[in-house]
């Protein structure tokens, strides 16, 4: 393990025996059991500052200052949309800006009805991928986030609505896969039963699609679920609508999805977003339930809504939404087919809640603090 010893590191996020070795530096006689209250403070009491580490001597949150800082984010703006649906754009301490939305839903199942509470978060500041219907895609990439930029998403949220979180999706600005080592040490704390935040069963982790690292997330044994954003069945539209399909086509990212659900036993999620004669037909509805029957899978159903791309070209200005009575035979052509099929709303239209619109609109805009 590294060796973590350098003046004002951080301390969100490290893993326990991390955040131990850090100590060493302040002295070698700290003991374990100091480590495990600083961490259990931090990630599951999720205090802001040492002085708030009461059991701890003055002496030794004296030092902790003088060596180390709790890193934080800023909450600048946050938006409600009519659906209830919340999104946050909060300010990072180089003034970088990310987005969190949380999405609340109502289901009914066996127990009655479910209430959730969703959060969707980014793992990058931009994105490079470049997926033509996607506003984070215009930002470019100008950073990955931190493991604790990540975890402060979900503490946030949480301690500003006075509410906690349900269900956790990896699904905001940016592909997470491309940030692999923050992305698996945020997890490590978020699905640690000793916290208390979430259990693992109720994260979710969505990628446009890199085969290597879905088979090495599969080795984690983190127990989370995967969701694929799939959008089209051929290799020919995917490559249009996310270039990323060039590099990895179609084929080798179901093989990898496979191996997700052979190693882990979870069954995956394909993510579908439906265009207007680009992806609803009836050979599309076959390709799809094909896809969707290779292992025990889901299929979330998810209209599209106009984005208001400054300069649409190629194919985005071509992207259009289904109409309902169309999008509905989609549907219903999938579930004759026995696909499990999820239709997601499109929660927090009125706020723009298109990933990455929110912190597009900060990049032109002044932002009023609305907190
Ligand atoms: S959809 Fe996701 S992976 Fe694609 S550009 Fe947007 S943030 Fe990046």
């Amino acid at each position: 393990m590294k060796d973590i010893t350098t003046k004002s590191i951080g301390l969100l996020g490290l893993a326990e025996e991390e955040l131990y070795q850090a100590l060493q530096g302040i002295s070698p006689d700290i003991k374990r059991y100091r480590a495990k209250q600083i961490w259990l403070r931090l990630h599951k009491f999720r205090v802001r500052s040492f002085d708030e580490m009461t059991e701890l001597p003055k002496d030794l949150r004296a030092s902790l200052g003088e060596r180390f800082h709790i890193q934080s984010i800023e909450a600048v703006h946050e938006s409600d949309s009519a659906d209830g649906t919340k999104k946050f754009l909060f300010k990072l301490s180089d003034g970088l800006e990310i987005e969190t939305v949380l999405i609340p839903s109502e289901m009914r199942d066996a127990q009655g009805e479910v209430r959730r509470k969703t959060l969707c978060l980014s793992t990058q500041v931009g994105c490079p991928l470049d997926c033509k219907f996607c506003a984070t895609a215009t930002l470019k990439l100008k950073r990955n986030l931190t493991a604790a930029e990540i975890l402060l998403q979900v503490f946030e949220v949480e301690r500003i609505t006075g509410e906690r979180v349900t269900n956790i999706v990896y699904m905001g600005m940016g592909e997470p896969m491309l940030n692999y080592d923050n992305v698996i040490r945020s997890l490590r704390i978020l699905s640690n039963p000793e916290l208390e935040i979430i259990g693992a069963k109720r994260i979710t982790v969505s990628t446009s699609g890199l085969p290597d690292e879905i088979r090495k997330f599969a080795e984690e044994g983190f127990g989370v679920k995967l969701a694929l954003s799939l959008h089209a069945t051929t290799d020919e539209l995917r490559t249009k609508l996310m270039p990323i399909n060039k590099r990895y086509p179609i084929v080798g990212l179901l093989e990898a999805m496979d191996y997700y659900y052979q190693k882990t036993g979870i069954p995956v999620t394909y993510e579908y977003i439906v265009f207007e004669a680009l992806n609803d037909t009836e050979a599309d509805a076959k390709r799809l339930a094909k896809i969707a029957r290779r292992m025990p899978s889901k299929v979330n159903i998810i209209p599209f809504h106009k984005i208001d791309f400054t300069n649409p070209t190629g194919i985005s200005a071509e992207l259009h939404p289904t109409a309902q009575d169309k999008f509905e035979l989609f549907v219903d052509m999938l579930r004759a087919q026995g696909v499990q099929v999820m239709v997601r709303s499109s929660s927090g239209l009125d706020i723009e809640a298109a990933c990455g619109q929110l912190a597009l609109a900060s990049e032109h805009v002044p932002v009023p603090i609305q907190l």
